[in-house]
């Protein structure tokens, strides 16, 4: 059951820490649930998913929506004017279209860095040095629209514990490195089946969506 579920994470999340059910390819349905189970902070990696998502909950009252996927820049336009936390702002180009898109709608939209730090090759994410290098650029101070809250991370698709811990403890010292630049509050890591090592390493958001609503649906 997703109550059950979301009411078994939570429990054992300490102080600080926040669930972010990550509802893709599950309907409506599923979300209205896990609403009624206390869970406000879901998460969605598609900007047509989100929007159709969006519109059909508008009725739930203090549900925010995270976007957590690849976010082309042609798409920001569309989750502007309701997103409540862009997990993965991967490129300064994006950063620059989410300011954009931002202040068209008047709104400061809250992003996370999306670290790569995971040993699989992927187009997407800044490593660490690139990052710093981001950070030590200056340039995000001129995005009036953007508020860089903190640094998202996945760790390698691996039952190597060792490995997966090491890349989150990688995102844990971005984060507290860039800390010093930029007042960081949110580290986002950990899902279905790595989120206990990502808490102790110091995860404040995790991202679970198979644990909680079980194989995606479409
Ligand atoms: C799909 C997804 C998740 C959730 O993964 P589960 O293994 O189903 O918990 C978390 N983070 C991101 C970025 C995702 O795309």
């Amino acid at each position: 059951m997703i109550s059950d579920e979301i009411q078994r994470i939570t429990a054992q999340l300490p102080d600080g820490v926040r669930l972010v059910a990550v509802s893709k390819y599950h309907p409506a349905d599923a979300i209205r649930e896990a609403y009624g189970a206390g869970q406000r902070l879901f998460g969605e990696s598609h900007a047509q998913e989100i929007q159709q998502k969006h519109t059909a909950l508008a009725d739930l009252a203090g549900l925010e929506w995270h976007f957590i996927g690849h976010l082309q820049t042609n798409k920001v336009k569309y989750i502007a004017p309701y997103v409540s936390l862009i997990h993965s702002a991967d490129s300064p180009r994006l950063l620059e279209e989410i300011n954009k898109q931002a202040l068209k709608v008047g709104r400061r939209l809250r992003c996370l860095l999306q670290l790569h730090v995971a040993a699989e090759e992927t187009k997407f994410g800044f490593t660490p040095d690139e990052a710093m290098a981001y950070l030590d650029s200056g340039a995000w101070r001129e995005l009036e629209g953007v508020e860089l809250t903190g640094v998202m991370a996945m760790a390698t698709n691996t039952d190597d514990s060792a490995r997966i811990r090491q890349d989150f403890h990688a995102a844990r010292l971005f984060f507290e490195r860039g800390r010093q630049i930029v007042p960081f509050t949110e580290l986002s890591m950990g899902m279905s089946d790595d989120w206990h090592i990502a808490v102790d390493e110091g995860s404040t958001l995790i991202r679970i969506g198979t644990q909680i609503f079980g194989e995606r649906q479409y």
